[in-house]
């Protein structure tokens, strides 16, 4: 997806920055590290392998979900929707993207405004997740109809009418996964 507007290395920047937030939040986890430590080591490993913008965005990502939850033992669902919303905001800030600008913002915005608003109904995390998770791949295959306003996609934006965004497609891959994790 990357290759056809993009430079094309969206797929090996994903998998090197989340094998390295794995290997990282992995040695947190065994030297006894709550949630935002673990998050903050993980995050940073992920931007500093990936490389890219993404890369750094997931950085974000990481540890502003991490600063949200604390190193508390165990977060609730509330806590965990307002980590994502959290994320939102810091990618927003960030990258700049507007709804609409054709990344993966259009994905992220509609799957934290579905999780906080499940986990407002009391529909319990794993269920908010799962239903967020649908809103974001809806939202990430929709991406396919727009014309790219940010990153290196905008040059070639016409190219890129009728494919997702990536990091759109990416991101809605990873809260599935996430979604089958919890449920
Ligand atoms: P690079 O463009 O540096 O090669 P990647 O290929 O890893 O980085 O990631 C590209 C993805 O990053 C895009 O598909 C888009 O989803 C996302 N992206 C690019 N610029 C922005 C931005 N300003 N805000 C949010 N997301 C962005
Ligand atoms: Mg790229
Ligand atoms: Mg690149």
């Amino acid at each position: 997806m990357d290759a056809i507007a993009g430079d094309g290395d969206h797929g090996i920047g994903m998998q090197r920055g989340s094998d390295a937030a794995l290997e990282a939040a992995r040695a947190a986890a065994e030297a006894g590290a709550g949630a935002a430590t673990l998050l903050d080591r993980a995050g940073d490993a992920w931007s500093d392998r990936a490389g890219g913008t993404s890369g750094a965005l997931w950085g974000v990502a990481l540890r502003a979900i991490g600063g949200a939850l604390g190193d508390e033992a165990a977060p609730t669902a509330r806590a965990v929707a307002a980590g994502v919303a959290a994320a939102r905001d810091g990618i927003r800030a960030y990258g700049k993207a507007q709804v609409g600008d054709k990344t993966m913002v259009d994905a992220l915005v509609p799957f934290a405004e579905t999780l906080d608003r499940d986990v407002d109904a009391d529909r319990g995390l794993a269920d908010a997740w799962v239903a967020a998770a649908a809103a974001a791949s809806a939202a990430a295959a929709a991406t396919a109809d727009l014309l790219p306003r940010m990153g290196r996609a905008r040059p070639h934006a016409e190219k890129s009418l009728g494919t997702p965004d990536p990091g759109a497609h990416s991101f809605a891959l990873i809260v599935t996964a996430v979604g089958e994790v919890l449920t």
